[in-house]
């Protein structure tokens, strides 16, 4: 008899994910474990009764998910889930607080779409949010050069450095953006431009966008009014004005679902995978090569 497939859903947030549960619940999950409040320190008796009950061959019937809205609570339990296991007791885990990788995944393979990503010149405008970092550092692992941009140059100059840590030195450029001047020149010469903006906040006009003549993808992540990138609208999927493809938060929303639903059932194949942000985007790009 197959047995179950069990996912443990950790969240740092007071109430777990109700999205992150019916995705899971969607893609096939037979049992979940919804855990909320959880504490760094509490992870690893969380991970023990997981790894403990079933054989170690039957370990790839149990997965974890961490989820939540807070990003940087969510990667203190991710690091603990992945500290406590040994050897072969160890179960697959997917990170995906506030759907930042799969978001990044989505807007990146949204880009490769229309361009080659190899020497392109690329900027993520307000790239220092759990979402823009992911995408600048996925563009970057594609070959693109990537301008990671901030209100302030020290925000900028420290998510490159990290970002450089991950990958290799050269490829991040910390650039500012206070005011329309500097938006202008960090955009100009750029082939591809992801707004990745906290919600409802505009980071640059129409205008900003066609006087960028080598601008060919445009992708604007937020849905809240007023949109990140203006003119574009969230349902906005490849829609060609001026020879830009635009892509609006809603847009690249379907892609970000199929891989999210793609990664909870990949957990299931066998006991040893961690999907982050690489390899959340090497699942989404394999769904777009089939
Ligand atoms: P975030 O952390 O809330 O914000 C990202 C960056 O926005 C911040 O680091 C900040 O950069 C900049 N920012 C904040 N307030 C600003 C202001 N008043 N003026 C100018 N810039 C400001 O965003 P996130 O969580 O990474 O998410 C990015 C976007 O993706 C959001 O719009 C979110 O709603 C969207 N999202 C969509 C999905 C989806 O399923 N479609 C999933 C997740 C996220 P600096 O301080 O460095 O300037």
């Amino acid at each position: 008899m197959a047995l179950s497939k069990i996912l443990l859903q950790l969240d740092p947030d007071s109430q777990t994910s109700t999205f992150d549960s019916v995705v899971a619940v969607d893609s096939g999950v037979d049992q979940l474990f919804r855990h909320a409040n959880v504490l760094p320190e509490e992870v690893r008796n969380l991970i023990y009764g997981l790894i403990f009950t079933r054989g170690v061959p039957d370990l790839k019937s149990s997965a974890v998910f961490v989820g939540g809205s807070n990003v940087a609570a969510g990667e203190q339990l991710l690091k603990e889930v992945v500290n406590t296991f040994f050897g072969p007791m160890r179960v697959s885990v997917l990170f995906d607080a506030n759907g930042a990788n799969t978001t990044a995944a989505a807007a990146v393979l949204a880009a490769m779409r229309h361009t080659n990503l190899q020497d392109a010149e690329a900027v993520v405008l307000a790239g220092t949010g759990p979402v823009g970092q992911r995408a600048a550092l996925l563009l970057a692992r594609q070959g693109a050069r990537v301008r990671v941009a901030s209100r302030t140059l020290e925000k900028a100059t420290s998510v490159c450095q990290t970002l450089e840590q991950r990958l290799e030195q050269g490829k991040f450029q910390p650039v500012v953006t206070k005011d329309e001047n500097s938006t202008s020149a960090a955009i100009e010469g750029a082939a591809i431009v992801i707004a990745a903006g906290a919600a409802g906040i505009q980071l640059a006009s129409e205008a900003q966008l066609q006087d960028c003549s080598s601008l060919k993808v445009a992708i604007d992540l937020n849905a809240v009014p007023p949109v990140g990138l203006a003119g574009i609208q969230p349902q906005d999927k490849a829609v060609e004005i001026n020879g830009v493809l635009r892509y609006g938060a809603l847009g690249v929303g379907g892609t970000k679902m199929k891989i999210h639903k793609e990664a909870v059932q990949q957990l299931f194949q066998q006991n040893d995978q961690v999907l982050d942000a690489e390899q959340i985007f090497d699942l989404g790009l394999a769904l777009e090569n089939n």
